[in-house]
């Protein structure tokens, strides 16, 4: 049985292999990932800060040289690396070629380093005084990602930490970890010196080991919000700055003006895509006045359209889910749904013969809060219709959501659509977008439970999180005004 490397100090570094890594789409076991010992994890980290030592003084032009070389490389490598992602993951080709579109905009981003990195400078502060400001890399990053998006989440974070001079070791999903240390080699290839991008593979365990290590700075989650909160707790009770971003519960409000048919396009796009396995899926839908029961019945019409199989199928719209475990648990979601008075309208668990891990799209109508199927991150094709009367009691249920990541209003009212964006407490918004996922030259992150810590990721905030701000005051006086004062520097 295969066992998938860590990638360190610019080599593959073999060790036994003890978890286990499937294709969900045959159910089968492809590969095994080793969990490392504590002292594996000691010399990772003792390397990387070695490493950091001259990567943190590292020209911006050479920095900038290797992401371009690495941009293009994975360009020229998109079709390796989403065949890795569907392996593992199990979502369509398509997909997987659109999250890699995705994280090359961070790549692309990084790339205009010596523009973001600019400082400022404020000429006679005082007489004589100028002042300057400068950011430099904060040493050492662990970057600790979900199984979702195997490549685009590594390359959120990478990108923008290795562009401002840090080190990484990432910490990538035991359940999809091949992408990762393909990643490694891209970079190597690229020119990145070794040892300045690391893969560590490793569960629970290594996360924990890196949380509490004096060797790490810095570290950016993602994933769901039990362990995000547990992340971010830990890593900041032992000094580290810390951004982890969690999990969510989207909800895409439609008003009565809003044109059907493209909310019902965005709906099951937004729902289903990715088999529901992506935090800015849209799980609620939120109906006002009486449009539910035609909303239900043209996404309905076009669910029954859907193909669900294995995701290197071209004919699938979307792929299986994780694992057997999550599969059972989103069943259970919709076996249970009827106990809380929510009418299945259409069931998509009758593939659980299939050895490959499936749930076609499932239909609830009539969730609410109270009910399990409308509390949890269900995280799998599940959509649910919520009936309001009014927009008042649309924003009241969002806000009163525990998380806040994404959001998006369907109407042609753009005084409506206006007054949504500003009065519901969540960090990303779609006017007649589903998923509103941030450009990278925005940053990407929710509000409430979906985030912990003030730093959003990449984009700007990426790199006002990857550096510490310096400024510098300086005079450069003439010997002759040589002079004793005690008082408090004034500027006036
Ligand atoms: P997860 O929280 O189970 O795992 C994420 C990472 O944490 C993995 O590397 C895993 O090894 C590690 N981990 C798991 N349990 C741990 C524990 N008890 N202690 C320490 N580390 C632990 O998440 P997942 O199932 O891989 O990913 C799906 C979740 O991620 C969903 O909740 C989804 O909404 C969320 N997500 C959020 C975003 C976002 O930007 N907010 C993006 C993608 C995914």
């Amino acid at each position: 049985m295969q066992s998938i490397p860590h990638y360190v100090g610019g080599q593959s570094v073999h060790a036994t292999g003890v978890s286990p890594v499937y294709n969900p789409a045959t159910g089968e076991v492809t590969a095994q990932v080793p969990v490392p010992d504590i002292a594996f994890i000691d010399e990772v980290v003792t390397r990387a800060r070695e490493a950091a030592r001259s990567w943190g003084v590292s020209t911006l032009s050479v920095r900038t040289n290797i992401l371009f070389t690495f941009r293009q490389l994975l360009v020229e490598h998109a079709d390796e690396l989403a065949q890795l992602i569907t392996n593992e993951h199990g979502k369509t080709l398509a997909d997987a070629h659109g999250e890699l579109a995705r994280g090359l905009e961070n790549v692309e981003y990084a790339c205009g380093l010596t523009e973001h990195l600019k400082g400022g400078f404020s000429s006679q502060v005082a007489d004589g005084v100028d002042v300057y400001s400068l950011r430099e890399p904060v040493g050492v990053v662990a970057a600790i990602t979900p199984f979702n998006f195997p490549a685009m989440v590594p390359l959120w974070m990478s990108a923008n930490a290795l562009a401002t001079g840090n080190v990484v070791i990432l910490k990538p999903s035991e359940r999809d970890p091949s992408t990762a240390v393909r990643l490694g080699e891209l970079l190597t290839e690229a020119g990145l010196p070794d040892g300045v991008f690391n893969v560590l593979h490793g569960d629970a365990s290594t996360v924990n080991a890196l949380l509490e290590h004096d060797g790490i700075d810095a570290i950016s989650f993602v994933g769901s919000t039990p362990v995000a909160r547990h992340v971010y707790q830990t890593g900041i009770a032992h000094g580290k700055r810390v951004q982890a971003l969690g999990g969510a519960k989207n909800h895409m409000v439609v008003l009565p003006d809003a044109d059907l048919d493209i909310a019902a396009d965005a709906a099951v796009n937004a729902g289903y895509g990715a088999a529901g396995e992506r935090c800015m899926a849209i799980s609620v839908v939120v109906t006002v006045g009486d449009i539910a029961d035609p909303l239900i019945e043209k996404i309905t019409e076009r669910i029954d359209r859907l193909t669900v199989g294995p995701g290197s199928d071209p004919s699938s719209d979307f792929g299986p889910v994780i694992t057997k475990e999550h599969r059972d648990r989103i069943i259970n979601y919709v076996q249970t749904a009827p106990a809380d008075g929510i009418t299945v309208v259409r069931d998509g668990t009758s593939l659980v013969d299939n050895p490959g891990f499936f749930v076609g799209p499932c239909l609830l109508d009539g969730v609410h809060p109270g009910a399990k199927s409308y509390d949890d991150e269900i995280f799998g094709p599940v959509l649910g219709i919520a009936r309001v009367d009014t927009y008042a009691e649309a924003v009241t249920l969002i806000n009163a959501n525990p998380y806040g990541n994404g959001t998006a209003i369907f109407t042609r009212d753009g005084n409506a659509a206006r007054l949504f964006s500003r009065e519901v407490t969540v960090g990303m918004i779609g006017i007649n977008v589903p998923i509103p996922v941030p450009v990278s030259s925005y940053s990407f992150g929710g509000w409430k439970n979906s985030l912990f810590g003030h730093a959003h990721i990449y984009g700007p905030e990426g790199f006002g999180f990857y550096t510490r701000a310096k400024v510098i005051t300086s005079r450069w006086p003439q010997p002759s005004e040589s002079q004793i004062d005690l008082g408090f520097p004034k500027t006036r």
